[in-house]
């Protein structure tokens, strides 16, 4: 089905090679690997959306602050420069963030995460970056009977705060006078949302950084922080060197290696940005699972979406849990996510996420199933990346208690947007702007509650996500599935995790 494509960590996705294709060469030798010791106001792990922004803010907040990004690879080698390119509002998410936070703090946080979206838009054209920002809404539709009402709870919770217009229920006919996919039902809009190529957007940012002065070092992994290392054994030494000194004493150090050696910043403060990778160190494994998600592209097929009537650009999504999420490109091709990947273990990020040609078939058969009639077009890429899920489906934005060390990751697979807002929290933590207005919101500083240890968590979540996988699979072709994969289905939500299906 996928011909003679296989999804390799080798080679990097179809975005992020077109975003460097555009880069002249001296723009890939400015952020060289860290070599000796470094100091710096703040000290930025990882080199995504999220220590992108951050960094940005950081230089907006204060703009003679020395700032150092440490990333692994390269800028959005990670899933920042190989995710879908949906910047999704919360609108959905409403009846969860009003038990959460009330009416109020829920509207506030939706009303953020959209002018994280606007946020998007607005950066790139005052700064040059055509990342291909289109708003043109997005549509979740049902696929299958078993997805019919979906979205109706977060419909009525917006008209009930009268916000009615950011999430309208639209009809079978609707939907398919937009994209006509003979399996698509009623489903919902959400006008704000928006897309972009996203790894132009990583790399825009970037760039954006370099001239602003702030130093980054690609090829550099941060080894330990503040006496904590990724791994089993990670935490030794922690706790005491934590106990030691209260917080704005000490600095932070970070321990990095690279091709060329080791090195160390030692910074005021630091921001972990890691996002997937976060669920090896032990400040925060406890409280991520690890999920792959991967990515076909098809061959560019203007006339064929033409004829489909997808010609606005809108994203749309189907009403699995496994979901599958797909949008267009300028020269008309299709690109389709999801599908059911695998889990990782203990937070290692190995070859299941980015070599696992079983679930980039997967995605490559959601294709076929949503849209027979492109069944003779050509797969000419796939590729897939780490997804980090929280036990409420929510990200995480926190300090580690006692010292100056900020955190945002678990966006559940939906961090676009997210970050945008997850840079701001994290640069007035590490500045410690208390009255900066993304840190009144209620989330900063919420704890999901953690998943059971290892090796639980992963027989847990890889028993769980076949049975949703398979039941989701029974379900399209028309049948109930087995009783019993449904009811493992449901394990979650009975163990008090909002996760899985209901
Ligand atoms: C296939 C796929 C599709 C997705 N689709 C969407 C979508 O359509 N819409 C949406 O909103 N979200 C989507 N997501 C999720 C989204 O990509 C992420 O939430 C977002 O990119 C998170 O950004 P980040 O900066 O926090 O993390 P990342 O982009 O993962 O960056 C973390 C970085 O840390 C680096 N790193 C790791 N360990 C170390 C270390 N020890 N030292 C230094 N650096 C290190 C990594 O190399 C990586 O570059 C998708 C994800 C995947 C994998």
């Amino acid at each position: 089905m996928l011909g003679a494509v296989r999804p390799s960590r080798a080679r990097r996705s179809w975005w992020l090679r077109e975003a460097l294709a555009t880069e002249p060469d001296g723009l890939a030798r400015a952020a060289s690997p860290l070599v000796g010791s470094t100091t710096a106001d703040v000290v930025v792990l990882g080199g995504g959306y999220t220590a992108l922004w951050t960094a940005w803010r950081l230089t907006e907040l204060e703009p003679g602050a020395r700032i150092v990004v440490v990333e692994a690879d390269i800028c959005g080698g990670g899933p920042s420069g190989r995710n879908g390119g949906f910047a999704t509002g919360w609108w959905d998410e409403l009846p969860t963030l009003i038990g959460r936070h009330g009416a109020d703090g829920a509207l506030a946080i939706a009303r953020a995460i959209d002018a994280a979206i606007d946020e998007v838009g607005e950066w790139c054209a005052a700064n040059g970056v055509d990342a291909w920002y289109t708003k043109a809404g997005a549509l979740t539709v049902s696929a299958a009977p078993a997805q019919d009402g979906l979205g109706r709870a977060a419909i009525e919770a917006c008209r009930a705060l009268a916000v009615g217009d950011e999430l309208t229920e639209v009809s079978a006919d609707e939907v398919r006078a937009r994209v006509a996919s003979p399996v698509f039902r009623g489903g919902v809009f959400m006008r704000g949302a928006a897309t972009v190529q996203p790894a132009l957007l990583a790399r825009g940012l970037r760039r954006a950084l370099l001239e602003r002065g702030v130093t980054i070092h690609e090829g550099t992994t941060a080894v330990e922080l503040d006496g904590e290392r990724p791994g089993f054994l990670g935490r030794v030494g922690l706790a005491a060197r934590r106990a030691a000194v209260g917080r704005g004493g000490r600095p932070v150090r970070v321990r990095t290696t690279s091709a060329r050696g080791g090195g160390s910043v030692t910074a005021r403060a630091a921001v972990v940005a890691l996002n997937a990778w976060a669920a090896a160190w032990p400040s925060f494994g406890r409280r991520l699972v690890t999920w792959s998600s991967y990515i076909v592209l098809t061959e560019p097929i203007p006339d064929r979406l033409a004829e489909l009537g997808w010609t606005g650009g809108e994203g749309v999504a189907d009403g699995r849990f496994t979901l599958h999420y797909l949008r267009t490109t300028p020269d008309g091709r299709i690109a389709l996510g999801g599908g059911g990947g695998r889990a990782g273990f203990g937070g290692r990020i190995g070859p299941v996420f980015t070599d696992d040609l079983v679930s980039a078939q997967r995605a490559a058969a959601g294709l076929r199933r949503l849209f027979p009639s492109l069944h003779d077009v050509r797969i000419e890429d796939a590729w897939g990346g780490p997804i980090d899920i929280t036990s409420d489906h929510l990200p995480v934005f926190a300090s580690i208690p006692g010292r100056p060390i900020h955190y945002a990751h678990g966006y559940s697979g939906n961090g676009v947007a997210p970050s945008v807002l997850g840079g701001r929290i994290l640069a007035a933590l590490a500045l410690e702007r208390r009255d900066d207005p993304a840190l009144a919101l209620p989330l900063v500083g919420v704890l999901p509650r953690a998943f059971p240890p290892e090796p639980l968590g992963y027989v847990g979540a890889r028993v769980v996500r076949e049975a949703i996988v398979r039941t989701e699979l029974a379900e399209e072709r028309g049948e109930r599935g087995s009783r019993l994969l449904r009811e493992v289905s449901r394990l979650p939500r009975r163990l008090g995790y909002r996760l899985g299906p209901e």
